[in-house]
């Protein structure tokens, strides 16, 4: 007999095998009620399994089927247990991001209306016998005829309706029903839609859409690489592929790094598929857990057929799914940083695969694994190397804050006389800007700022980062380690010093340097309340902000026609941080950011503050130059055996309690070293640049192979054998995306 394994909801992640009452249409992916001690639990089938013969006692029979139908297709389940074995987690912890909590809490459940249809049109002369005796019924009825498809809310017939009813439905005239409501996540008409059409493609969109076409038809359907220039119309090529994917009686998936901060893209889907808006859900983080539920059942029945989220939203239960759009495919939010940490864009290759459909990765700045795929042929690609409005890409300053700091003497500009008097300028014509700050990394480098020259690995060609605790320098990936130069090796300057400065810190110079301007800064707080970020893109858009300040949170897909100049304070920061992915990052931030500016019909300005004008990513990004980049960058990659000619994971520990934290990570790398499988290369364990965070100290090693496998198996059988210290927590971080 058969039984089926079922994970029980709750925290514990407890998993259990039932035996199946003949008859049930048991099968993985069902939820089930079942007895855990002496209560009625629900959990989801995993599996089923044929118990031992031998096993010695009877297992318990599960109650029922929660819902007739797996709620978990066997696809998700597919891709959930590549998830649990690719990034050495539990099955338990992908089932949970596959099920949202709000699916499975039996407190969800859909909200019905009990509505009024009407069911025949009374014979003349029984409505005039109607009219006569029974006014309220008629006017009932009158009602009905009228309603959109015959039906009204019990509730929207007024108090005392009911007895009405009641005999409209003895006399089989209108029938009593309830129907499911579902609880519109924009029903309260924040944002009103204004439907478009779509635009007359350019030569180059119309062999993206081509190709796009084509993949949905084919056989095999590699994914396909959207390379474009910011502005060179990627969205307009989703939109019109998307449509041609519904005619087809397919559906579609658009992943976005962030619903709140793409609005527009979000708003020019809800417009465009105006037509079919109840077709249409868009993933919010603040849905409430009844939307939550009722936006997934509709995906899971077909009845929304085109579904916007973030991350999370790969794991939409749409049916027969035809296209999956991953828009700026580069950017990092797609990593999860917590179990399970997946990254959305790669599980969404994995799902397009498993689903047969075709999907397309879009950026203006690939990221290198993706752009490494198609040189190998893996991934096919498409570009568009024109602006779509006749633009032409703006032209990008770069300016030397090294001659800036010695007419500060000693101290750090902040605003270079350039950047200020253009601010200045754009202010009097009542033109608008917006300066980015690159927070990235609380991890100090050492850079002098008399001649830019940072203190680099010789090993591995990533920034040193300081340690103020034992005044060293410490390569975070190899372990190598200096002294802390007291004169630039370079240039002799004693000035070499700790750079940085923080938003605060800018907002204060801004607000002295341009007192008439209003002056906006996106920071964590406008991110987190609910509507305050919309109303300040809002409010941006309106032209009530002369200049906007932000991280580069902001330089995600936002078009503003107003906007001529685009200022990068501290192009730098990113760059020195230990993360072979600082080169890349700092291109992508600068030509996305540059793609911010001139996007209407006036000339766009931007500039770019650094120590090291002459660095390659800030010399490739301002030539517009990402073939440049991406050649330069792929060699020292692979010299350096980085991702993508190698996966990377990390491997941390942490505690309350340093020597703790530390000693079990030196165990741990010992018990790696032993019988280490050929191929993976195994870092030193070493103090995390973020050595202290929310009162834990950190320590982390690097660890990485050609093959992913063989690293996850190597990494989690060690685990498995090591019992931790109660108060340790190790974290493993298979392909992972920061370091810090
Ligand atoms: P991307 O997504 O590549 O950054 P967008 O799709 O936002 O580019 O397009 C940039 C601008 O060009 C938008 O204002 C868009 O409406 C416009 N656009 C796109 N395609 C066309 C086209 N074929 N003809 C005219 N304008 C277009
Ligand atoms: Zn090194």
């Amino acid at each position: 007999m058969p039984a089926a394994r079922v994970l029980i909801d709750g925290p514990s992640e407890l998993v259990f095998d039932y035996a199946i009452p003949e008859g049930l249409p048991v099968v993985a992916g069902c939820r089930v009620r079942i007895p855990l001690r002496n209560k009625t639990s629900q959990g989801t089938v995993l599996d089923i399994v044929e118990p031992p013969a031998d096993l010695g006692f009877a297992l318990r029979p599960l109650h029922s089927l929660s819902d007739p139908e797996p709620l978990i297709t066997p696809n998700l389940l597919k891709a959930g247990r590549w998830i649990a074995d690719y990034y050495g987690c539990s099955i338990e912890s992908v089932i949970r991001a596959l099920l949202p909590e709000a699916v499975r809490t039996e407190e969800n459940s859909a909200k019905v209306r009990k509505t009024v249809v009407l069911h025949k049109d009374p014979d003349p002369e029984v409505l005039a016998k109607i009219t006569k005796r029974a006014p309220k019924q008629a006017a009932i009825l009158a009602l009905l005829n009228h309603a959109a498809d015959k039906k009204i809310p019990l509730a929207d017939l007024g108090e005392g309706a009911s007895a009405s009813v009641k005999s409209l439905v003895k006399q089989e005239l209108v029938l009593l029903v309830e129907e499911e409501v579902r609880r519109d996540p924009e029903a309260d008409g924040i944002e009103e839609i204004l439907p478009d059409s779509p635009l007359p493609l350019n030569d180059e969109q119309e062999v993206a859409l081509e190709v796009i076409l084509e993949s949905i038809q084919a056989e095999t359907k590699p994914p396909i690489l959207l390379y474009g220039v910011t502005g060179s119309g990627k969205t307009e090529v989703y939109l019109q592929a998307a449509r041609r994917t519904l005619d087809l009686g397919k559906t579609v998936l658009v992943l976005v790094p962030e619903i709140s901060l793409t609005p527009q893209t979000v708003r020019r889907f809800r417009s465009r598929f105006a037509d079919i808006q109840d077709q249409v859900a868009v993933l919010h983080s603040n849905l409430s857990q009844g939307e939550r539920f009722d936006e997934w059942h509709r995906i899971r029945k077909g009845k929304a057929r085109i579904v916007i989220g973030a991350r999370s939203a790969v794991f939409a239960p749409l049916p027969d799914l035809g296209l999956i759009l991953v828009d700026e495919e580069h950017e990092n939010s797609y990593k999860q940083d917590q179990i399970p940490r997946y990254h959305g864009r790669d599980v969404a290759v994995l799902r397009a695969s498993l689903e047969g459909c075709t999907i397309v990765l879009g950026s203006a700045t690939p990221s290198l694994e993706s752009f490494q795929n198609t040189i190998e042929g893996k991934y096919k690609l498409v570009r568009l190397m024109k602006r779509a409005d006749g633009q032409s890409l703006p032209l990008i300053r770069i300016l030397d804050m090294r001659l800036e700091s010695k007419k500060h003497k000693g101290g750090m500009a902040i605003l270079s006389d350039r950047l200020r008097t253009a601010l200045e300028q754009r202010i009097a014509k009542n033109e608008q800007s917006i300066l980015f700050l690159n927070r990235r990394g609380f991890a100090r480098s050492l850079q002098c700022p008399s001649c830019g020259h940072a203190c680099m690995c010789p090993h591995c060609s990533v920034a040193l980062t300081y340690h103020r605790e034992d005044e060293r320098l410490m390569c975070h990936i190899c372990g190598h380690q200096a002294v802390v130069p007291r004169k630039c090796p370079e240039c002799r300057d004693p000035a070499i010093a700790l750079q940085g400065f923080g938003t605060q810190k800018v907002e204060e110079v801004l607000a002295k340097v341009l007192p008439k301007a209003k002056i906006a800064r996106i920071d964590a707080d406008a991110m987190r309340k609910k509507n305050a970020l919309r109303d300040l893109l809002n409010a941006f858009q309106a032209r009530k902000i002369d200049v906007l300040v932000g991280t580069q949170m902001i330089a995600k897909g936002l078009h503003f026609p107003n906007v001529t100049l685009v200022g990068i304070l501290n192009a730098d920061i990113g760059l020195h941080v230990p993360d072979f992915r600082a080169g890349e990052r700092t291109f992508q931030l600068m030509t996305q950011v540059a793609g911010r500016a001139g996007r209407g019909d006036l000339e766009g300005e931007v500039i770019v503050q650094t120590f090291t004008p002459h660095s390659p990513s800030i010399q490739f990004a301002r030539h517009h130059d990402f073939d440049g980049f991406a050649e330069q960058e792929l060699e020292f990659r692979r010299q350096f055996e980085f991702p993508p000619f190698a996966h990377c994971a990390v491997l941390t520990s942490r505690s309350t309690h340093e020597r703790r934290a530390e000693f079990t990570l030196q165990t741990l790398h010992r018990r790696l070293s032993e019988d280490l499988p050929p191929g993976i290369s195994l870092g030193e364990p070493l103090p995390s640049p973020l050595v202290r965070s929310h009162g834990q100290f950190r320590f982390q090693l690097m660890l990485r192979c050609a093959k992913a496998r063989v690293l996850t198996r190597h990494v989690q059988q060690v685990l498995q054998k090591t019992t931790l210290p109660e108060d340790v927590t190790v974290v493993f971080d298979m392909d992972a995306w920061s370091f810090t």
